[in-house]
């Protein structure tokens, strides 16, 4: 049977040619229409499945790259959350049990990398109220970096995937104080006071208070230097996987200013 549009007039079927009458030539016409609406169908169908396509594989790529971001702010919510438990006495003391050890037995996944002075007053665990496995911790006087606190933050952000880097100072700093001071540096001590040394020259063309201002500097100067840190810190930064960001801790108040 010819379903076309034009061709009502006559048809042929098994007996021969057949005059269509008006019925045959209406349902001959909603043949057609029916035949150009699903083609029409097909097309929308097409453009849709071209439409959802792009835009999933769009959305992924840029959900790819926010998702770094995301994961780092994310956990630096969880740290300041965490300090301001710590600071208003609510702490929840999370991953401490025998359960978390149980877990972390089969590898590690810390959220955060802290970079903090080795002032016994400033322990990360206790002040951002986290647990085992949480946080992936450098200390030495002052919150420097040398080649091997660069090394294990790379590990930490190249192995184990950790987002985010806290350069963590604090109030009444000592090795800033003594270093603001001057005098001789015996032993070791003299690499620790070199290393603050270019905060301090920044803070005496400063006003206010000189020590506070040399420890937010150097805080800043440590942060500058992780960032840039060739090859493997700087290309993830660069490539927005990694944050790193500086914070000032208040040895008074509890709490830790996100710089
Ligand atoms: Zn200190």
């Amino acid at each position: 049977m010819n379903h076309s549009a034009a061709s009502c007039e006559v048809s042929e079927d098994r007996n021969g040619i057949v005059i269509r009458g008006e019925r045959e030539c209406w349902i001959s016409f909603f043949y057609w229409m029916f035949g150009y609406w699903r083609l029409v169908i097909y097309l929308d169908d097409f453009y849709q499945i071209f439409y959802y396509t792009v835009k999933n594989y769009t959305v992924k790529i840029l959900e790819g790259i926010m998702s770094h971001h995301t994961e780092a702010d994310q956990a630096l919510k969880k740290l300041t959350d965490g300090n301001k438990r710590y600071a208003s006495l609510k702490q929840k003391h999370p991953n401490q049990g025998v359960r978390r050890r149980a877990e972390v037995s089969k590898g590690q996944k810390p959220f955060a990398v802290i970079v903090g002075c080795s002032d016994s007053r400033i322990p990360p665990e206790i002040l951002f109220d986290q647990g085992i496995g949480d946080i992936f911790v450098i200390r030495d006087a002052g919150n420097i970096v040398d080649d091997v606190a660069l090394g294990s933050i790379e590990y930490a952000v190249d192995h184990l995937g950790t987002r985010l880097v806290v350069i963590l100072g604090h109030s009444k700093c000592g090795a800033v104080t003594a270093t603001v001071q001057g005098g001789e540096a015996h032993g070791h001590i003299g690499s620790i006071a070199k290393a603050i040394i270019p905060a301090v020259k920044k803070a005496k063309v400063k006003k206010g208070d000189i020590i506070d201002n040399a420890i937010r500097i150097n805080i800043d100067l440590v942060t500058k230097q992780v960032k840039t840190s060739t090859p493997i810190i700087a290309k993830l930064v660069k490539g927005g996987k990694v944050k790193v960001v500086g914070a000032y801790y208040d040895i008074d108040s509890g709490l830790v200013e996100i710089l």
